[in-house]
């Protein structure tokens, strides 16, 4: 094998890409000449820094980490904790008092809307029995109240012809 032939070779060599049968004279022909073993050397330089030289992995729950830092507000940059960390913090306490404030006046809101809707339509079975009690209990107060009057008025009728002759009928009822 010549250099010419063993020079194109060379990548593949060094990538473990070629046969036993063509790596075999390409070994022998390196041994043997100091000027391909020269430029199959710098290839293998040139390559590691093209390649890591162990796998890299992530460690055990990285994801799971990384995602949780992330709600809880963690730019992911690295500077000083103490510094940034603590305005983002204030933040994010004020955002979940907001939030928390907004939820509750909601609800208060909702209570109140469907105090408002009961309030005005007394739909169900109970008001509606509270209603025509309220209802009789009206009306016996009215005629308790007519009939309160017409006494009234009977005895203002009495009393008018009454009253007037009343002071006579005092004097003269002693009599
Ligand atoms: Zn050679």
């Amino acid at each position: 094998m010549q250099c010419d032939d063993v020079l194109p070779l060379i990548a593949g060599y060094l990538d473990g890409e070629l046969s036993e049968a063509q790596s075999a004279p390409v070994r022998q022909h390196l041994l043997a000449c100091p000027a391909c073993r020269q430029v199959t050397q710098d290839q293998k330089a040139l390559k590691s820094w093209f390649q890591p030289t162990a796998p890299v992995a992530a460690p055990e729950g990285f994801a799971a980490r990384v995602a949780r830092r992330a709600f809880q507000g963690d730019s992911g940059l690295l500077v000083p904790q103490a510094a940034p960390s603590a305005p983002a913090e204030e933040a994010g306490t004020l955002l979940r008092f907001a939030m928390n404030v907004t939820a509750v006046a909601a609800a208060a809101l909702l209570v109140l809307s469907f105090t408002i809707q009961f309030g005005k339509q007394p739909a169900s079975s109970t008001l509606r029995a509270d209603s025509t009690n309220l209802e009789r209990a009206l009306q016996s107060l009215d005629r308790l109240n007519q009939e309160e009057r017409a006494d009234a008025l009977r005895a203002e009728e009495a009393k008018g012809p009454a009253a007037r002759s009343r002071t006579a009928e005092d004097e003269e009822e002693p009599r």
